[in-house]
């Protein structure tokens, strides 16, 4: 088989690069370990910015994402029982959408059928090689059957715990990371959501976050120990435990259900640098991950994309590999920047083990976003999303 552009993984970087580059009218295939309806099931990010709306207009799949997406000019962070809003269109004329992964997924998967570009599901064994030259190949096996994919790049989009990333030689690459002492447990219920804006809560028992996906569908976390297992959580304890960090208010809002997903993430930050390996090129979870808090993972895999694929586009229209060869510095500049934020909201709503000096600064941090405009206008600013 022969193809421009080999995608490893069709998560929401894969799929998105697959379409974009498909409305270039760059053949690709994407090889993805999973089936559809696995990688459709898991259920993850859920906050847009705009951006990513951009980018996701450009690929033709945004009509269902402005009927369905609902605009958030804010948030609230509750601390010591006491809520405060944080007005990002005030602050900085700009809103987030909330949209979840599952229905980007859905879109872009429904977009590529209907214009017939390939996804091998159930690729098993996918192997890189020769990336380091002029023609790369890919190797998979499908229902027994062996195929080699001849190609002119490779793009990686298979997450953190895919291949691509680990083809490379360790020597070629730097690993930067930061494992934090704590996980978060999700529930996702149909249940009304208790604010029409999400709530970070710093809380003594530890974080919680009531988020959504829809009017009717609601997402909440806790921060949890590591050692927990979800099966100890059963949906009342879940409840009773949420109910004891939120405010007053919240709680007399609550609406709550039977979970229909529940699940334990653990909270990581982590960047491989450089981003581009001779003609392999990684995106997405595959180059970096964020902790959760800051609503920026999905975004930076769009983020990736929007810079790939125009790196791409320049390669074949003018024979040039000028943006390719900035690739992997233009994304890590917009990386470090979101891992910065995530750490920092991180770090300034956890509960940590330190009650001692740590804690102090905490506080100190959050009062100073809640009395000082511009600190708060730096923290709308980056929420929103830094320019793509
Ligand atoms: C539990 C959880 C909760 C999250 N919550 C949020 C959130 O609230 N907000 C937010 O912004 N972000 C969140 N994220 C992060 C966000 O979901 C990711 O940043 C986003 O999915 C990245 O997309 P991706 O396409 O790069 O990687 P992925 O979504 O991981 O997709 C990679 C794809 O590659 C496939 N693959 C892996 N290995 C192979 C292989 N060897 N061969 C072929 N295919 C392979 C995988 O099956 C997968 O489909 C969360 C992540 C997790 C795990």
């Amino acid at each position: 088989m022969r193809t421009q552009v080999a995608i490893i993984g069709a998560g929401p970087a894969g799929l998105l690069l697959g379409q974009l580059l498909h409305t270039y009218g760059i053949d690709n295939v994407i090889l993805e370990r999973q089936t559809g309806d696995y990688v459709l099931g898991r259920i993850r990010a859920g906050l847009i910015e705009q951006g990513t709306v951009d980018l996701l207009d450009e690929a033709g799949v945004g009509a269902r994402m402005h009927a369905e997406g609902l605009i958030h000019d804010g948030t609230q962070i509750c601390a010591d029982g006491v809520r405060r809003r944080i007005d990002f269109k005030a602050l900085t004329g700009k809103t987030v959408m909330v949209y979840g992964q599952t229905e980007i997924t859905r879109d872009l998967m429904e977009a590529r059928t209907a214009c017939g570009a390939p996804t091998v599901y159930e690729a098993e064994q996918v192997a890189l090689h020769d990336f380091a030259g002029a023609q790369p190949r890919v190797t998979y096996r499908k229902d027994g059957q062996d195929t080699e994919i001849v190609c002119d790049i490779i793009a990686g989009c298979d997450g953190f715990h895919g291949v691509s990333r680990r083809s490379v030689s360790a020597s070629a690459i730097r690993t930067f990371e930061r494992v934090y002492p704590f996980g978060w447990l999700g529930l996702l219920s149909d249940t009304p959501p208790v604010s029409d804006e999400l709530i970070y809560t710093r809380h003594e028992l530890g974080f919680a976050l009531c988020s959504m996906r829809s009017p009717t569908r609601s997402r909440y976390y806790l921060q949890c120990s590591l050692a927990e297992h979800v099966d100890a959580w059963p949906d009342a304890r879940f409840w009773d435990e949420l109910r004891l960090r939120l405010d007053d208010e919240s709680n007399e809002r609550l609406v709550t259900g039977a979970s229909i997903e529940k699940s334990i993430a653990p909270l990581r930050s982590f960047v491989a640098e450089p981003m581009r390996f001779g003609r392999l090129f990684l995106a997405g979870d595959a180059a970096h991950i964020v902790p959760p808090t800051g609503a920026k993972g999905l975004n930076l895999a769009a983020s990736d994309v929007r810079y790939l694929s125009l790196a791409l586009r320049e390669f074949y229209a003018e024979k040039s590999l000028a943006g390719l060869d900035r690739y992997s510095d233009r994304a890590l500049a917009r990386v470090w920047q979101a891992e910065r934020f995530s750490w920092w909201m991180t770090t300034m709503l956890h509960t940590f083990p330190d009650a001692g000096f740590d804690r102090k600064i905490q506080h100190a941090e959050l009062d100073y976003v809640f009395k000082s405009r511009p600190a708060a206008t730096a923290l709308a600013e980056q929420y929103v999303g830094l320019p793509f």
